[in-house]
C-alpha cells in the first residue's frame, strides 16, 4: 500500500492546467439558501492563484494554481474581470482552490481593494484552512460591508483516515479553528467528503460521513456541504487500483442527503458536480439529480425516485 506524504501525492499528478494570473478561471451565478431561510442569488469566482502549500491525498484543486506566489493587484483584477461577466448578486463567493488567508494565495496588501469590490455584497464567502487562523481574518471581515462566512475543510473525522487524507488537521484543531470564526462572528461552514480514501465498507461511509456532519454542527457550523470523493489526481487512482478508495453510489448521496438534512441541526448541500460519475442507470440519472438539486434549494426531504434500477 503506498506511503501517503506530501512527496507520494505530488509525485502522481498529471499535468496542471495553463492559467493566467490575471484572469480567475471560472465563475458562475447560482442561487442558494441561506441561513436564514430565504433563496438568494449567489455569484461564485473561482481565482487563480499560489497553489496551496498543503497537499490532501484527495485533492485536486491544485490544477488551476500558479507555481509562483500571486502578483500584487491580479486578484482585484480578476474580480473586476468576472463581475463585470455576473449579473447583480446578493452573496459572493470568492473560491481559490486553497486558502484565502494564505498571504502568497491573496496577498494581504490587497484585502482593502478586494473588500471595497465586494461592497455591494450583503454576505461573503471565502474557503480557509483551520491551521491559517489569526487577527488578519477579524481584520479582513472589518473592511467588508456584509456579513463573512468561511468554508473550511473538516472532510472525515474517522480517527484513522482523517491523519491519512495529509490535511494535518485534528478534530481539536478543526473545534479550535471553528470556535475562533464563531466568535469573531463569522460563520461557519463544513466541507465532508463522502466515501475518502481508506474507508471502503459501504455501510460505515454512510455513518462516518452523517458523523462527520454532526461533529461540524456541533463545532457550530451553518452549512455543510458534502462531497462525494472523487478520483482524477493521479493518487486516487492508484489508491482505487489498490483498493484503498471505492466511489460512492448515487444511493449512499441520496441517504446521506435524506438523513443529513433530517438531522435539522442546519443547511445541508450536496455538490452535485459531475455527479454522473457515480450512477449507474440513465434511466434515472437526471431525475435523481434534479430531486437533489431541489433538495439543496428548499432543504426539504423529497420522495425517491422509482426506478427499475432500484429493485
Ligand atoms: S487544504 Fe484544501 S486546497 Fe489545500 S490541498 Fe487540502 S483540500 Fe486541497
Ligand atoms: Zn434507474
Amino acid at each position: 500500500m503506498i506511503e501517503i506524504s506530501n512527496r507520494s501525492v505530488k509525485k502522481l499528478r498529471p499535468e496542471k492546467e495553463l492559467v493566467d494570473p490575471n484572469r480567475p478561471y471560472l465563475w458562475l451565478n447560482e442561487e442558494e439558501i441561506q441561513a436564514d431561510g430565504v433563496l438568494r442569488s449567489v455569484n461564485t469566482i473561482f481565482l487563480t492563484n499560489r497553489e496551496c502549500p498543503f497537499k490532501c491525498t484527495m485533492c485536486d484543486l491544485w490544477r488551476h494554481t500558479l507555481d509562483e506566489p500571486t502578483p500584487d493587484g491580479a486578484i482585484p483584477e480578476q474580480i473586476c474581470f468576472a463581475l463585470d461577466r455576473l449579473p447583480d448578486a446578493d452573496v459572493i463567493k470568492l473560491y481559490n482552490s486553497g486558502n484565502f488567508f494564505d498571504g502568497k494565495a491573496i496577498p494581504r496588501k490587497d484585502y482593502q481593494a478586494i473588500a471595497d469590490l465586494l461592497s455591494g455584497y450583503e454576505h461573503v464567502i471565502v474557503e480557509n484552512h483551520p491551521k491559517l487562523i489569526g487577527d488578519f481574518i477579524p481584520q479582513f471581515r472589518d473592511l467588508l460591508n456584509g456579513t463573512f462566512e468561511i468554508a473550511m475543510g473538516l472532510e472525515s473525522i474517522h480517527p484513522v483516515v482523517m491523519p491519512k487524507l495529509n490535511k494535518q488537521i485534528t478534530r481539536e484543531s478543526y473545534c479550535k479553528a471553528s470556535e475562533f470564526l464563531v466568535s469573531n462572528g463569522i460563520d461557519l461552514r463544513a466541507f465532508i467528503l463522502l466515501n475518502p480514501p481508506f474507508l471502503t465498507d459501504p455501510e460505515e461511509n454512510i455513518e462516518w460521513c452523517l458523523k462527520t456532519v454532526e461533529f461540524a454542527f456541533d463545532c457550530g457550523a451553518s452549512a455543510c456541504s458534502v462531497i462525494p470523493t472523487r478520483d482524477g489526481n493521479g493518487i486516487m487512482e492508484k489508491l482505487r487500483e489498490d483498493g484503498a478508495y471505492v466511489p460512492p453510489t448515487l444511493s449512499a448521496f441520496e441517504e446521506v442527503l435524506d438523513r443529513a438534512i433530517g438531522l435539522g441541526r442546519g443547511r445541508v448541500f450536496a455538490d452535485l458536480w459531475d455527479l454522473e460519475k457515480f450512477s449507474d442507470c440513465s434511466s434515472c440519472f437526471e431525475t435523481r439529480k434534479t430531486r437533489m438539486h431541489q433538495m439543496n434549494l428548499n432543504q426539504i426531504i423529497q420522495k425517491p425516485i422509482e426506478c427499475s434500477c432500484r429493485g
